[in-house]
């Protein structure tokens, strides 16, 4: 039986600028599995948070814009529904939590009046019901004196109790695949710690298929099962978590797993990669890695490398490889 529940094929969003065509995520290939959790990993700028809000249908249009592609789920192909097949099926099949807690909450309604306002949008609930099952949410996210937290505004709470309420309000309708873009971004290790913790249950409790979003290779290592590294708006490399740390074979990947930190090191510095990403408006010809890549071959910058099968699970585009 095929356990796909998200098939995203050729994908490619563009945004059509004053200042040029900016090819945001060009020809992305990746499959969700039921139950996993797929990581969407690459350095800021490289395309991951327009994959996630291709999927949702959320790209401002104009001067966005999905130019090609398939994002096949339950038989829909997402990128060619109308928006109002697609307001149906985020929050009740697709939901997302996004990277900054505090702008995604509405600063003037409590947590409780807009989680339940969220239940009563996509379910047949009465108030009280819908309260109900909101301090249950609350509850489950570990946030203490529920009852209280459901009178709070957003201000009143700290980064990490924002964060879980909004992880409670995206699980409202019970959604089959979760986006979570960067959530442990804006919060400090002991609450990252806490937040990882609560997707790893939300997945072993509820079967729920996470796409996690993150430039951070130590969450993927702590979080994720299979990863795609993406890099200039393209899938670079994908593989199964341990292969990805262990095992890397795209160089940018390499790259990436040696920016982490070594804890049995004290380094004064930590390393990077080398230059910074492309302007996806002016992308490099051939490999858009290869003025940062420290194997380059005249190839490179020629022609863009074809993708790679090295294994079931193991894919990869660099020229290394043909
Ligand atoms: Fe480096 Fe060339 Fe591979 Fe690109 S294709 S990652 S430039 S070796």
């Amino acid at each position: 039986m095929d356990n796909t529940i998200l098939k995203v094929s050729h994908l490619k969003t563009y945004f059509f600028t004053r200042r040029g065509v900016v090819k945001a995520v060009d020809d992305v290939n990746f499959e969700l599995i039921r139950g996993e959790c797929l990581c969407l990993v690459g350095e800021s700028g490289c395309g991951k948070t327009v994959t996630a809000l291709s999927i949702l249908g959320l790209i401002d249009s104009p001067p966005g814009r999905i130019v090609d592609g398939q994002i096949s789920y339950n038989g829909l192909d997402l990128a060619k529904c109308s928006p109002k097949q697609l307001r149906q099926i985020r929050g009740n099949d697709i939901a997302i939590v996004f990277q900054e807690a505090q702008s995604a909450l509405n600063p003037v309604l409590t947590i409780g009046d807009q989680i339940v306002e969220q239940i009563k949008l996509h379910l047949p609930m009465e108030h009280s019901e819908a309260r109900e099952r909101a301090m249950t949410l609350l509850n489950e996210m570990g946030i203490p004196s529920v009852e209280r937290v459901m009178s709070y505004y957003p201000h009143q709470l700290s980064g990490g109790m924002k964060q879980r309420a909004l992880i409670a309000m995206s699980l409202s309708c019970d959604p089959k695949i979760l986006i979570a873009d960067e959530p442990t971004t804006a919060v400090d290790v002991t609450i990252k710690a806490q937040i990882l913790d609560i997707f790893r249950e939300l997945k072993a409790k509820r079967q729920m298929s996470l796409l996690f979003i993150t430039h951070d290779l130590a969450v993927v290592a702590e979080i994720g099962d299979r990863a795609v590294i993406m890099y200039g708006g393209k899938d670079v490399e994908t593989a199964p978590v341990s292969e990805i740390i262990g095992e890397p074979k795209h160089p940018y990947t390499a790259g990436l797993i040696e920016c982490l930190p070594d804890l049995s090191k004290t380094a004064d510095r930590l390393a990077s990669i080398p230059g910074t990403t492309p302007n996806p408006s002016e992308m490099p010809q051939g490999c858009a890695f290869h003025p940062r890549c420290p194997k380059v071959m005249g190839i490179c910058s020629q022609h863009e490398p074809p993708e790679i099968v090295i294994s079931r699970e193991h894919r990869i585009s660099c020229h290394l490889y043909k």
